[in-house]
């Protein structure tokens, strides 16, 4: 428990808005979206400048008192969730009331704002501008710019835009010392030593608190073509995306695959979505093109490229959106996979990549690796292949016991990690470590990498106090 003497000194040194020991609006704040994890604190504070965030670490840094940086609790790793793992009490430290300042410079293709603005809002605001934040994910209309940044997001469009990192320019954020690092620049070229901005994409709220931002924007894409394409096997589907980048890797915006089993999942449990093609087919394609050039006759180029791949035998069936409501459906359909497999019982969970070109043959042998392990276990994979990242689930039987599979789930992801590393991949391409997978970091990580990870920690936060629950056990 936070003390009462230092709840006292918070609220001495902040507004009261700013405070809250109310249990009842502090629950929300203890767990996520898959519920996998039940967090604890008595103390939420939601500071609403960088000012204010300064004086509440500087205090934290001088007691000893561990913040959990929060955003818009979208991750899925247990890492801004307080209490979790760490023997000492926690503060949850909610980013999301910072947000006064956001601005566009349109001809300078860039956005700064402060770190509360969802991605939507970054969106809605570069739109008025006619220029386009390419960021894309499911959880856009919750989660932040100062959560994104931590956790390196990806999204759908990474094929195109590449990850956060690729995307920022500047931050600006407290340390644990309680300085105040203000790097907003929007230069695209700056070589003055070491880059600390870099440490605090992916940090996890380990190294400090971002408060602001600075992004590229790009030039709105206006001419969008989007196709569902039916193919036997992953294979095709790899063949089928280095024959696209060939033609068309400038506007190649997203090349997303899910599996039978999983569209069938979607279509069985979330509202409002249909099947897009006739018959079953083992996989399915979400392929988008997109440009701002107008007069670029995409829908045509890709038409024919759709009929050279089923006269070659790659393509079983595919169709291509005639309107907005039916490109609409399609993303549903790709989007809805992780809802709905919340209706089919426990779901052990993979956010691995392999080298693009190896996913086929990474698919054969962790399926085979599990059905050895559990044979009716069912593997749900679905993801962005054009990145070579992969949702790896893998649903529980039909009619078994949840909690009996769910207690499966250390030695399966210990499976298909070993499988991932064996490829030369990666345990996790985009959602981060957090609580759920330190172990299997210190498991997997080379020793010299996790001790040069300690040493970063160790010489900007040596007193631990910024979320040290996450990334290290
Ligand atoms: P939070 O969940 O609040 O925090 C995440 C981490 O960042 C924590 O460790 C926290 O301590 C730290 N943190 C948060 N804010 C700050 C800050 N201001 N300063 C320092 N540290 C901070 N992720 C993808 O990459 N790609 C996807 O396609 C994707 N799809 C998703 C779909 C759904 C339905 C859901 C629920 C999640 C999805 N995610 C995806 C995961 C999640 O949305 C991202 O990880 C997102 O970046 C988290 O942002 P947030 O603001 O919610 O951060």
């Amino acid at each position: 428990m936070i003390s009462e003497a230092h709840i006292h000194a918070f609220y001495a040194m902040l507004d009261s808005k700013s405070v809250s020991t109310d249990q009842e609006e502090i629950e929300p704040h203890l767990h996520e979206w898959r519920d996998k994890f039940k967090g604890s604190s008595n103390l939420l504070l939601k500071p609403s400048s960088v000012q204010d965030v300064s004086r509440i670490v500087k205090y934290c840094n001088e007691h000893s008192l561990a913040i959990v940086p929060q955003g818009g609790n979208t991750g899925l790793v247990g890492g801004g969730i307080a209490g979790l793992e760490s023997k000492r009490a926690e503060i949850i430290l909610s980013t999301k009331r910072i947000k006064n300042h956001i601005a566009v410079d349109d001809r300078d293709y860039s956005i700064t704002a402060d770190a509360g603005y969802t991605v939507a809002e970054l969106e809605t605001e570069a739109t008025r501008f006619s220029r386009h934040f390419p960021l894309s994910l499911a959880s856009e209309g919750s989660c932040t710019l100062g959560g994104i940044i931590s956790t390196n997001a990806g999204g759908v469009h990474v094929v195109r835009y590449g990850t956060t990192r690729d995307l920022i320019l500047g931050i600006e954020a407290v340390l644990p010392n309680g300085e105040i690092f203000s790097d907003l620049s929007t230069l695209r070229k700056d070589n003055t030593g070491y880059d600390l901005k870099q440490l605090l994409i992916g940090a996890e709220g380990t190294l400090g608190i971002i408060t602001k931002a600075s992004m590229k924007l790009v030039p709105v894409e206006n001419n969008i073509t989007t196709a569902w394409i039916a193919v036997q096997s992953a294979e095709n589907a790899l063949d089928i995306l280095s024959r696209v980048k060939e033609g068309f890797s400038e506007t190649l915006s997203a090349f997303e695959i899910m599996p039978l089993s999983g569209i069938n999942m979607v279509l069985e449990h979330i509202e409002g979505t249909r099947p897009v093609l006739e018959g079953n087919h083992p996989w399915y394609i979400l392929l988008e093109l997109g440009t701002s050039s107008e007069n670029t006759p995409l829908q045509t180029m890709l038409e024919n490229k759709l009929a050279d791949f089923i006269d070659a035998g790659l393509v079983e069936d595919a169709v291509i959106a005639k309107s907005i409501s039916e490109r609409a459906d399609f993303w549903k359909l790709r989007e809805s996979m992780s809802e709905a497999q919340k209706h089919e019982g426990g779901s052990i969970k993979h956010d691995i990549s392999v080298p693009v070109a190896k996913v086929p043959e990474f698919l054969n042998i962790a399926n085979e690796a599990i059905s050895k392990h559990f044979p009716d276990a069912r593997p749900t994979p679905f993801g962005h292949l054009g990145d070579g990242n992969l949702h790896y689930n893998i649903m529980q039987p039909k009619d078994a016991d949840k909690a009996t599979f769910l207690g499966e789930w250390q030695r399966m992801n210990e499976i298909v990690h070993d499988i991932t590393v064996s490829f030369g991949g990666s345990i996790s391409a985009e959602h981060g470590i957090g609580t759920l997978k330190k172990g299997e970091l210190s498991r997997l990580k080379p020793a010299t990498e996790i001790a040069a990870m300690r040493a970063i920690k160790q010489a900007l936060d040596p007193n631990n106090i910024m979320n040290p629950g996450a990334l290290f056990i």
